[in-house]
């Protein structure tokens, strides 16, 4: 962000025709083979409506000034219904600007209620999971310069005197669940007369919530819900959620009581031209095939794209990973890296930028105006340029390796496409499984509806934490199971034999003398293990506590925020890493042993000689040893470790097969090992395909021989205590997810198994032993069952 306001072109209009079809001709070049497919996606044309009636003229005439002359149909049925007071969740695309739906009744009712005699008779809480986010929607609110309307964000950040004023005059207040949980559930009755008038709640971003910290999340809606029946308040809820499969399902889990859902999306958009795209084998040092990697192939995309002066945008999953793209897309076009850094060299301004989070508001305003001006051509970022920078209106888009979700996935493409242009966005495989399959698989793309979003309110591990918070707040009482669902029950009566709570006539009581929120954080579980610099004791960062046995024990190589540290000494009871900087030029690799014990089958599916079970089981795991490897992977040498092992209550999903079945279907039986771990590692990377979950979310196990079964078994568990949905999720839907994990393996050009296919970037075992031949038959003789 270097150039001084002067020297920019701002306002210049660029309407030079973009052919995203001509532009793919010259990325594919000489290699067709790169290009797996092409697929169009057609224009929508928008859809208006007329401004509701009720509106308030005041209200109407600020979002007219503002630039919106007549709402889109969607946002005005999303205002109509939370208008009656009817609960409702609306799912749309990026930028179909879901905001003006809630706002429309939200403020319109605020500023009636300032003509109450207290100026206070009708407050709305908007609740983000970031502070980013409320921050954004503050200056949006407050920009309509609306006299009636006090807006405020309430964060961890917010000194406390204007705390105080916040809980006494704002009538919109701006928070995330976090600070409801910790400030404003447990020191309710400050903020009696704003809860009294609570009107609306906002659950923004709702698709966020999903698996525990969906859980988490559900439980604290229940939470606001009792506590603002005790003001005698009835507000209405409106979530809205990028797009995803079930909206109304998902939030009706989150809020615990049904509401309706728009869906259909108003707002007009151009034809998009959308190309999956797989980077080049070529021969490595031993003359090995090896794929390209992503961020190579994208960063040689995206100088192509700014040579032929198409404003183009590429994500990378991580920040490292923005750095690789821009770096090589840089030295392509010939400029020096620092260019791109701000107080780079005077002269030629560079056309490619690294984004990396964390700017201040005015250095993203200056990189929206840099992008206007067509001064910077390209841009490489993490998703984290989804919150706060407006970007849209690129011509082009490369996605490096599938983001995580098919909701993100058009969230991203959703970029590119200025009014009435037609615009390109190409997706780089990674080397994955889920990555090679998706690509290999247009249908898996383009032919179907988006994930569905999991979460489990009835989660005992979630529950009782809140429960116990619950009755700190107000006593429980039996009217409260409704709320709390079918586990209440049960749960009140553990944390009554653990003392944390008292039961009385009048119901149940916190028993303690500390705060319950105190102890409970939404985002994760266990004390996290801080990291600490051994020579200055500077805490540098954590590692949650369920991967810090893997990530930094004694002798560790620990990358954090892309520096590298050396763990000196884990010590366990004062969850501390102490950790010297400096790089020793090799890697650590953590090996375990791992085995799970059945708890209780919960449901199960019996065909011929193949079981699929859904149930309770525990899962236990010892880091016994680390590798340590030089960057070409040749290994240094094993170290073992003394820790203990740790077990894990989770739910999962598991199948057996006899020995002699899959003798008959080729799975000789010292080959089974390999092909059920094998199977193991591609199931569990590509249940993401199936269920919102991240494979880092997700275990598994396998065994050619397992004491509860006495079967060869395969399980895939939830990564969380008490489970999180994800494996659920799986056993409902075995046979497609099956099916795509065998195509995974059997479609991969690789001899013996790698990266894209069997091989798993969290291995215990250091990826042995696995048998791809094996595996694919192990499939077969399942899906041959499933039918
Ligand atoms: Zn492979
Ligand atoms: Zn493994």
């Amino acid at each position: 962000m270097n150039a001084p306001p002067a020297l920019l072109d701002a306002g210049v209009e660029h309407d030079r025709a973009f052919d995203p079809q001509a532009l793919l001709d010259r990325l594919v070049g000489d290699h067709p083979e790169r290009l797996l497919h092409v697929h169009e996606v057609p224009a929508r044309p928008a859809q208006f409506a007329e401004w509701p009636d009720w509106v308030d003229p005041t209200v109407l005439g600020a979002l007219v000034g503002s630039g919106i002359e007549r709402p889109w149909r969607h946002q005005v049925e999303v205002a109509e219904a939370a208008h009656r007071g009817e609960h409702v969740v609306v799912s749309t695309g990026t930028a179909s600007g879901k905001s003006l739906g809630y706002l429309l009744p939200v403020l319109t009712d605020v500023t009636g209620g300032s003509r109450a005699p207290n100026g206070r008779g009708a407050t709305a809480l908007y609740l983000a999971p970031t502070k980013a986010l409320a921050a954004d929607q503050l200056d949006r609110i407050t920009r309509l310069a609306l006299p009636a309307v006090r807006p405020a964000t309430y964060d961890g950040d917010t000194p406390t005197d204007e705390r105080r004023w916040i809980r006494d005059h704002a009538n919109v207040v701006l928070t995330n669940p976090d600070l409801v949980h910790h400030s404003l559930l447990p020191g309710h009755d400050r903020w009696a007369s704003f809860l009294r008038a609570l009107r609306y709640v906002v659950v923004d971003e709702c698709h966020v919530y999903k698996g525990v910290f969906g859980a988490h999340l559900a439980a604290v809606l229940r939470r606001l819900r009792r506590v603002v029946a005790r003001y005698r308040a009835t507000p209405t809820f409106v979530f809205a959620s990028a797009t995803v499969a079930d909206p109304s399902v998902h939030a009706s889990r989150l809020l615990g009581m049904p509401l309706g859902s728009v869906t259909e999306d108003g707002s007009p958009r151009a034809p998009m031209t959308f190309a999956l795209w797989e980077p080049p084998l070529v021969a490595d040092q031993q003359g090995q095939p090896k794929r390209v990697s992503t961020l190579t192939e994208a960063g040689h995309l995206l100088a192509q794209c700014v040579e032929a002066d198409v404003q183009t945008a590429t994500f990378a999953r991580s920040r490292a990973g923005v750095e690789v793209v821009a770096n090589v897309a840089r030295e392509r076009l010939g400029e020096s890296p620092a260019e791109g850094r701000s107080g780079g060299p005077r002269g030629r301004s560079p056309r490619v930028s690294a984004y990396r989070g964390g700017y201040l508001p005015e250095e993203r305003r200056e990189l929206e105006r840099a992008l206007r001006s067509r001064r910077l051509v390209g841009i490489a970022a993490t998703n984290a340029l989804e919150l706060g920078v407006d970007v849209s209106g690129l011509d082009a888009v490369v996605l490096a390796g599938w983001p995580g979700t098919l909701a993100s996935l058009w969230q991203q493409a959703g970029r590119a496409g200025r009014t009435g242009h037609r615009s390109l966005a190409v997706l780089v495989a990674a080397d994955d499984p889920l990555d090679t399959f998706v690509v290999h698989h247009p249908e898996s793309i383009f032919g179907r509806g988006v994930e569905a979003t999991v979460v489990d309110p009835d989660n005992p591990h979630v529950l009782g934490p809140h429960l116990a918070a619950a009755a700190a707040e107000l006593p429980l009482t039996v009217a409260d199971f409704d709320v709390f669902g079918p586990q209440t029950g049960p749960l009140l009566d553990a944390l009554v034999a653990k003392g944390i709570l008292k039961k009385r006539p009048r119901g149940w009581f916190w028993a303690r003398e500390d705060r319950p929120a105190d102890h409970l954080s939404l985002r994760g579980a266990g004390e996290p293990v801080h990291i600490v610099e051994t020579r200055t004791g500077r805490v540098v960062g954590t590692v949650d506590e369920a991967s810090a046995h893997a990530q930094v024990h004694t002798g560790a190589v620990h990358l954090h925020q892309g520096q590298t540290w050396v763990v000196t000494e884990l010590d366990l009871e004062d969850n501390a890493a102490f950790a010297v900087r400096g790089d020793p030029g090799w890697t650590t690799h953590a090996q375990s042993v791992s085995e799970f014990s059945i708890v209780r089958e919960l449901e199960a599916v019996e065909r011929g000689p193949l079981r699929c079970s859904f149930g309770h089981v525990t899962v236990t795991h010892q880091v016994v040893s680390f590798l340590r490897r030089l960057p070409g992977g040749e290994v240094l040498g094993e170290h073992p470790l003394d820790l203990p092992p740790r077990s894990l209550a989770t739910k999962a999903m598991w199948w057996t097969l006899p020995v002699d079945s899959l003798a008959a279907a080729g799975v000789a039986e010292v080959d089974l090992p390999g092909a059920a771990h094998a199977a193991e590692h591609a199931a569990i990377g590509m249940l993401p395909l199936f269920a919102t979950a991240d494979r880092w979310d997700i275990g598994g196990v396998s065994t050619a021989l397992h004491p509860d079964t006495g079967l060869p078994t395969v399980l895939i568990y939830d990564g969380h205590p008490g489970g999180a949905g994800f494996a659920e999720r799986g056993f409902r839907r075995v046979r497609e997810w099956l099916r795509a994990t065998r195509e995974a393996i059997a479609s991969c050009e690789c001899a013996a198994g790698c990266p894209a296919c069997i091989q798993s970037p969290k291995c215990g075992n250091g990826n042995e032993p696995l048998d791809k031949v094996g595996a694919v038959a192990l499939l077969d003789l399942t899906l041959s069952h499933l039918g």
